[in-house]
């Protein structure tokens, strides 16, 4: 699918979706699209709206999907102490709760269990889902050593 920013005779602008470009030129030459606001067929593109998403899912952006990593060259172990450390903090300041983490956290978020710091699993789902309902987590930076 690609997002065409149209514009009518009238000056309104609204965005509208096509399956090609082709797509685009029939419908506009057979004056199939029309202004939402004041049904003007006389539209045109206004600019080319940088979106082209994946067809399966429209409700999402796709690059929700992502996790930001980083290839980083890391030749003095600076990094790595840094992720040590930080992991050593998160874990001497939170209680683990494991695989209830996505439960507990929502519940203090939710008031309805006492406030504190705690760490434990998630996946990448419920992580999502968290951040989605306004909890505020934190990825706990994994230990190289740990990867092997
Ligand atoms: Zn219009």
């Amino acid at each position: 699918m690609i997002r065409f920013s149209l514009v009518c005779d009238n000056g309104h602008e609204f965005d509208s979706w096509f399956a090609s470009n082709e797509s685009y030129e029939f419908q506009i030459g057979a004056d199939l699209v029309a202004c939402p606001h004041c049904n003007s067929v006389k539209v045109g593109k206004a600019v080319m709206a940088p979106a082209v998403v994946a067809r399966k899912d429209r409700s999402k952006p796709v690059a929700a999907a992502k996790q930001s990593v980083a290839l980083v060259s890391d030749a003095g172990g600076e990094l790595q102490r840094l992720a040590r450390e930080l992991h050593e903090k998160i874990v001497a300041s939170t209680v683990d709760v494991g695989e209830n983490f996505p439960d507990e956290a929502r519940r203090i978020h939710d008031g309805e269990a006492p406030e504190r710091a705690i760490r434990g699993q998630a996946s990448l789902e419920e992580a999502r889902a968290l951040i989605d309902d306004g909890v505020a987590i934190l990825p706990v930076p994994i230990l190289p050593e740990k990867l092997g």
